[in-house]
């Protein structure tokens, strides 16, 4: 057995122990490595895990169906980290409003916003599901209210995402790089094993619901149209589509090696402007996406700036490599100053503005 491996504590404690706070950061990180450790196992045993009697079918804050892992993965989240005496509250994909440190436990400098089970339709047919979290300042004072969460995600302190795949794999950031640990079943401990991860900054993947194709707005569909043009195309080269229907597990994949994910902004739902939320899905992957070199932006602007107007708000999501990112930006630019008109497709151009007679 290797003796020199450096484990989760090590590392945590040898990146923060200089930083105001650090030690509590630390181990906030640490109690949410436990919980990820508790989730990892319950995800394993699959259908050998009861359904138990807890609520099933019921729309969760954010309107999506709660399953019972969902329910289950969102209290061992906050029993692992409601205690240490790091946390003012807590937000969740499961909870309409805050939950507060209750009052026999010490409250501490950081709010945790977390989606406990991301991808959990994904539990049924054992695909890789997973745990987003992001770590935020709390500078007030009493006990936090919905206001305090509303930071735009360039102010998270830390921020990272479990996958439970064939091996489990915690990956973070502190604001120094992304890294990647492996959990060690035998011994129980994550171990560093993707120090400082890299997205290539080019790519010949993309990722996309494209059943939602006939909602996209032209400067994406512009875009997946040249990557399936292939070799033929302007883009000269071709490229391979992937879909898991999980944020965690796309994203993984693209830190691994390459690619971009898009749940761009549609006319599907007008008043709803994307898919993913803001304060527990894209900043937090924006952030550890930002931190290996690549770009998360809505299309419009980067996710990290954009300021949250409510807990459960939702926002349109383009990560990954940095030139295609910016290429996708780049496009929707275009599009906005009504400079991409020779490169639409009619197919695409059918209710737009740059039809005769649509004009007025
Ligand atoms: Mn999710
Ligand atoms: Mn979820």
């Amino acid at each position: 057995m290797h003796l020199g491996r450096t484990t989760l504590a090590k590392f945590l404690i040898q990146q923060l122990h200089d930083r105001p706070d650090g030690g509590k950061l630390a181990g906030l990180l640490v109690d949410v490595a436990a919980a990820v450790k508790t989730i990892a196992a319950l995800t394993a045993r699959g259908a050998l895990t009861g359904p138990g009697d807890t609520a099933v079918g019921v729309p969760n804050a954010s309107g999506d169906e709660q399953k019972p892992l969902d329910v289950i993965a969102n209290q061992v989240v906050l029993r692992c980290c409601e205690w240490g005496g790091q946390l003012a509250g807590m937000a969740s994909e499961e909870l309409e409003t805050p939950y507060l440190v209750p009052p026999t436990y010490e409250t501490g400098p950081y709010l945790l916003a977390f989606d406990p089970l991301d991808g959990s339709s994904n539990v049924d047919v054992n695909v890789a599901v997973g745990t987003i979290f992001s770590v935020l300042q709390f500078s007030g004072a009493g006990a936090p209210t919905e206001r305090d969460f509303l930071q735009a995600g360039k102010t998270q302190v830390a921020a990272g995402y479990a996958i439970y795949g064939p091996s489990t794999m915690l990956v973070l950031t502190v604001g120094l790089g992304t890294h990647g640990f492996t959990l060690d079943r035998e011994i129980g401990n994550f171990i560093l094993t993707h120090p400082n991860l890299t997205i290539p900054e080019e790519t010949s993947e993309f990722a996309i619901n494209s059943s939602n194709e006939r909602f996209w707005e032209p400067p994406v569909a512009r875009y997946v149209a040249e990557c399936k043009a292939g070799r033929t195309g302007i883009r000269g080269r071709d490229f391979n589509m992937r879909w898991i229907a999980s944020l965690v597990a796309e994203t993984h994949r693209i830190l691994m090696r390459g690619g971009v994910f898009m749940y761009p902004r549609d006319t599907k739902d007008p008043p709803r402007v994307g898919r993913l939320r803001l304060l527990y899905e894209a900043n937090p992957i924006a952030m550890v996406v930002e931190q290996a070199g690549g770009l998360a932006s809505t299309g419009r602007g980067r996710i990290l700036e954009t300021t949250p107007q409510a807990l459960h708000e939702r926002i349109a999501l383009i990560m990954g490599s940095k030139s295609e990112v910016a290429r996708i930006e780049r496009y929707h630019r275009d599009h906005d100053t009504g400079q991409d008109l020779p490169y639409i497709s009619p197919l695409f151009n059918e209710r737009s503005l740059y039809r005769p007679e649509a004009r007025v």
